[in-house]
């Protein structure tokens, strides 16, 4: 029922994360064919958008062809049209999300006979340098040094609406380099939130995600501290061992550590230097980085 609609016309249009958080009127010019006057019933077709024509297939035997009448492109009417050039005021509401639309109902080409289509605007969140987005929640990364991480620490943020938001650690708050582990497949990232600062939600904007920030901790180098920074620290740390450790020099052996790639264990052995042609295949088995930026 109801009269055919013409096509829906779709405009995608980027939008920076600071824009879905804030709102923001955008004003764009479109060209869209209209009507002039009134449209006319197509005299070809007599209104009806098709035409009958009859064709001999054999003595006394017609067949009855069916086709779109080409005057009027079946629409059944014709009318004169011109070139009309509209500003739309497109409203990004606080919240919207990537892929939703902003539709102008009947906005795209008229058509006589026929309602005119949508134009719509679909929203492409553009990437944001500092701020991951899922849903209404956003993620930063941070990278503390470890004395950050065991002391304290604050920082500066600069939010989407351009609020400075000092990010400080509660007294005794440890940050650590990774959080729970995940079974065999290792530690997983160490997140804390700050809430109700994510994004505001479309159509109740007062009613925030939370902002995660995904920790990292910069551990010092070998050699960065003195011996008596290490004695301190020894002192002072928890976890100092009660006592050392009772061996006979002559009886055990002692060993160090040199560096590996986790991403060689298995590879030992004699079938090592064989293996060592391919490594390259093996690249990208090793645990994936968060992809994230930090503030
Ligand atoms: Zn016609």
């Amino acid at each position: 029922g109801g009269p055919r609609k013409g096509e829906n016309v779709n405009h995608p249009l980027k939008v920076s994360l600071e824009d879905l958080y804030n709102g923001k009127t955008v004003k764009l010019a479109i060209n869209r064919q209209v009507i002039v006057g009134e449209p006319t019933p197509c005299r070809t077709c007599d209104g009806q958008g098709v035409v009958v024509e009859l064709r001999q297939i054999a003595l006394g035997m017609v067949q009855q062809l069916q086709r779109r009448c080409h005057d009027c492109n079946g629409l059944g009417y014709r009318a004169k049209m011109k070139k009309e050039r509209k500003v739309l005021e497109v409203h990004i509401d606080k919240g919207m999300r990537h892929n939703q639309r902003v539709t102008f109902r009947g906005m795209a080409d008229e058509q006589p006979n026929m309602e005119a289509g949508d134009v719509n605007f679909i929203v492409q969140e553009k990437e944001h340098d500092v701020f991951k987005r899922k849903g209404a929640d956003l993620l930063i990364t941070k990278t503390l040094s470890l004395n950050e991480a065991l002391c304290g620490f604050e920082w500066m943020l600069t939010h989407l609406d351009g609020r400075q938001i000092v990010i400080q650690s509660r007294p005794g708050e440890v940050i650590k380099p990774e959080g729970r582990t995940g079974g065999a497949g290792g530690g997983m990232p160490f997140v804390k939130i700050v809430s109700n600062e994510g994004m505001p939600s479309r159509g109740n904007p007062f009613v925030k995600g939370n902002l995660y920030v995904l920790f990292k901790v910069e551990f010092p180098e070998d050699g960065e501290m003195d011996e008596a920074t290490v004695a301190a620290l020894r002192k002072c740390l928890p976890g100092a061992p009660e006592m050392d450790l009772e061996y006979d020099e002559e009886e055990v052996e002692i060993a160090h550590l040199d560096h590996a790639d986790v991403k060689n264990f298995g590879k030992g052995g004699v079938a090592a230097s064989q293996d060592a042609y391919d490594s390259d295949d093996d690249d990208e088995r090793g645990p994936k980085a968060v992809q994230c930026q930090q503030s």
